[in-house]
């Protein structure tokens, strides 16, 4: 346990190339002990044994930089098991669902010498909703024998299952050579399982104009549908083209037709913000300029902090805004704003229109940063100079010491340092603050989780 095996310098190729274009995501999804991580490190071969060596690591979505013929893209080892049996069927779902959304390719790994468990067809139901190509892997094909249990597994009703042995390599390169024609060349745009339009949600609190706004963005340029084709129960979404592409703005059913205020607005309107932050991938939160920040402008920025989304802020009613209140307006947003440092302002007014084409390269920005990957090697590097320059303060006598960054998740990006002891909470921040000034993320939340190593 000699921290060398953590130099990961040369585990990342050359980040030059990796820099280049965005790489394609694979994702391994499965049951537990099907051989996923297994599979994964055969992929990579071998070079990141890191991914058994450390306690709780394959249990998050981990992804690492692998090429096969001359071809380079992402790995993502899934986790997020509940260890007990019991919620393991919805597990197995989430993580399947969760894959829909950020992969570009999915292997679906099932113990060929086990059979089809309900697990494994828990995964399928979720995966036939998916765009995106599944290929079925059958793994413990270790030899010739295993191979009438394996084709038992057409009938999970995935196509053909490859039959491999990720324990010894048997069959993985037909594999490999297998995704390579199902994964795409660059990451898809959009996802959310979809492909689709980007889902941007509208939030604030009553009254600040979020109505106005969908109007007048419905109005300005061409709407294109205002309610989802086909739908029987009340459309939800709107899909508005704007900047020459199309964008859906998730749950406006109500912005469209004003529901009356009942009692206890505060409680549902809560619920309501949530629901849409859940269904979007960047909010626009709207403010309004003309008036005091309130508390309940608070309670929606802090909805919108805790649900990771990317963001723009929206200071709305800008006509109605003089010099007096801009002043006070810089110093409210100073003091109650600062959760949300890093997303940026565009001042607009839906009423006269205002300015509201510029919501549409923010949301570009934000989005870019919500789905940034860095590799490993770079953030490596950029992480042992920050390092150099200003280590961790001590505690209780002794230096810890960061090991090793990666970046495990996208859309927020997502951030696993190693380190041999707490990390105190202003140097995280810290941390942050550096991240952000060499990489960016400007509009979108940044998240650093520390694992200290035993
Ligand atoms: P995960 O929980 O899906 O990540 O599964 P692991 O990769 O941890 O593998 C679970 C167990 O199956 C381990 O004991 C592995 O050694 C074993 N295993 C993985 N792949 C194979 C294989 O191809 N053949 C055999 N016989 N065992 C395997
Ligand atoms: P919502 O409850 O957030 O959907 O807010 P609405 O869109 O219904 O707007 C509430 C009130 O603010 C309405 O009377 C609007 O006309 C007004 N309003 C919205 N945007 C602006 C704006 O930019 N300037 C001005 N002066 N009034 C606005």
């Amino acid at each position: 346990n000699d921290e060398t095996e953590w130099e990961i310098t040369d585990l990342a190729g050359d980040p030059e190339v990796a820099d280049q274009a965005p790489m394609p995501t694979l994702a391994v999804v499965g049951r537990p002990n099907v051989g996923k991580s297994t599979l994964v490190n055969r992929i990579l071969g071998r070079r990141e044994a890191v991914v058994e060596d450390v306690p709780g690591v394959t249990r998050d979505r981990v992804s690492y930089e692998a090429s096969w013929a001359g071809r380079r893209f992402w790995v993502q080892d899934t986790g997020g098991w509940e260890p007990d049996a019991k919620g393991l069927q919805q597990s197995v779902a989430r993580q399947a669902e969760l894959a829909m959304n950020t992969a570009d390719a999915i292997l679906l790994v099932v113990d060929a010498v086990v059979g089809a468990t309900a697990g494994d067809e828990a995964a399928v139901k979720a995966l036939r909703r998916a765009k995106t190509p599944v290929i079925l892997v059958a793994n413990k094909v270790d030899d010739q024998r295993v191979e009438a249990d394996a084709s038992a597994l057409w009938s999970l009703g995935l196509g053909e299952p490859r039959m491999v042995s990720a324990a010894h390599g048997r069959g993985t390169g037909d594999l490999l050579d297998d995704v390579l024609e199902v994964l795409p060349e660059t990451p898809r745009e959009g996802t959310g399982g979809t492909g689709g339009p980007r889902r941007v949600a509208l939030v604030g609190k009553p009254n600040v104009g979020k109505s106005s706004l969908l109007n007048k963005l419905a109005g300005n340029e061409r709407s294109v549908v205002h309610d989802i084709a086909g739908t029987t129960v009340d459309p939800v979404d709107s899909l508005v083209e704007l900047g020459g592409k199309v964008w859906r703005f998730v749950d406006t059913a109500g912005l469209r037709r004003k529901v009356a205020n009942a009692s206890g607005t505060e409680f549902y309107a809560s619920l309501r913000t949530k629901s849409a932050l859940e269904a979007s991938e960047v909010a626009i939160m709207l403010i309004d300029a003309s008036q005091p920040i309130t508390e309940q402008d608070l309670r929606v920025i802090s909805l919108v902090a805790d649900s990771g989304r990317a963001l723009v802020l929206a200071f709305n009613k800008w006509d109605l805004v003089d010099e007096d209140r801009r002043l006070q307006l810089d110093r409210e947003v100073d003091r109650d704003l600062n959760r949300v440092p890093w997303a940026q302002r565009v001042n607009i007014s839906a009423h006269t229109g205002r300015a509201v084409q510029k919501l549409v390269p923010a949301m570009e920005t934000a989005l870019e940063s919500w789905d940034k990957r860095i590799p490993t090697g770079r953030l490596n590097n950029w992480l042992k100079e920050v390092i150099a320059a200003t280590p961790p303060p001590m505690r209780g006598g002794r230096l810890p010491r960061v090991l090793f960054a990666t970046q495990a998740t996208t859309r927020p990006p997502t951030f696993v340092l190693f380190t041999t002891g707490f990390l105190e909470a202003g140097y995280r921040r810290f941390l942050e603050r550096r991240l952000r000034e060499e990489f960016g993320f400007d509009g979108s939340p940044v998240r650093i989780s520390v694992r200290v190593r035993e």
